[in-house]
């Protein structure tokens, strides 16, 4: 499996807004930066077959309409397929509405947007689980022949999502913030990665303010394996 690390950023900062490729095909949230993100790599759009979206944060799905329109633009043929939590199909249509006055059918390509259930097969075998954040947010792990790759979205895992993740490769949490009530932080993710057993941890969406270095030592004493991706970085497994 090829995990690219297009942004690893939180809303606000510095970096690109957290958004991952997996094996070049299954994009995982699409904020305001993952476009342009793709643009420096001068990646072929036709190659993207499903974009997963966490949750209704723009900085997890504001960037849909422009990857429509590039699609559009590069005489996109092939049908896209769209995973989210409930309502993604309003979400989605008022937000094309609002940013070009356009609808799913305008782009020339077929938009499938699925409002998900657990255990969608694809080649790959996506499930999904429930974080607690402020608003209705689902992690989803991906599998293809016996590895596994997870990761958060937003929020603070839920026992369901402990097991969700159990026995994953590489496990990917947004860990924005100690003491936060609808956020994870450093230390909350290396919890979480020892209690549900994974290989190898990423953090994404670390707060611009928060001291990484420090607390990525202290999270190692819990949970060894970590790594803090760059954005454009890439793991394989
Ligand atoms: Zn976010
Ligand atoms: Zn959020």
């Amino acid at each position: 499996m090829k995990v690219l690390f297009l942004g690893t950023g939180e809303a606000f900062g510095e970096r690109a807004n957290t958004s991952i490729l997996v094996d070049n095909r299954l994009l995982l949230d699409c904020g305001l930066t993952t476009l342009q993100q793709l643009m420096k790599l001068k990646f072929d759009l036709h190659r993207i077959s499903v974009v997963y979206i966490s949750h209704f944060h723009a900085d997890h799905y504001f960037g849909l309409p422009s990857l429509f329109y590039a699609c559009k633009e590069e005489s996109r043929k092939n049908d896209l397929d769209i995973y989210t939590p409930k309502g993604g199909e309003d979400y989605i249509k008022n937000l094309l509405r609002l940013a070009y006055r356009k609808t799913l059918g305008d782009f020339g390509f077929k938009i499938n947007i699925h409002e998900i259930e657990d255990g969608v097969t694809d080649e790959y075998e996506f499930s999904f689980s429930p974080m607690r954040h402020s608003i209705p947010c689902m992690a989803i792990s991906i599998e293809k022949d016996g590895k596994k790759v997870t990761y958060t979205g937003d929020g603070i895992p839920t026992k369901k999502t402990v097991e969700m993740v159990r026995n994953s490769k590489l496990l990917i949490s947004e860990a924005y913030m100690e003491g936060f009530d609808t956020h994870s932080s450093i230390l909350e993710a290396a919890r979480f990665a020892r209690e549900s057993d994974v290989e190898r941890l990423a953090l994404v969406h670390i707060s611009r303010k928060e001291d990484i270095e420090e607390r990525v030592k202290e999270a190692r004493k819990i949970f060894p394996s970590i790594i803090v991706p760059e954005d454009l970085s890439v793991i394989t497994f």
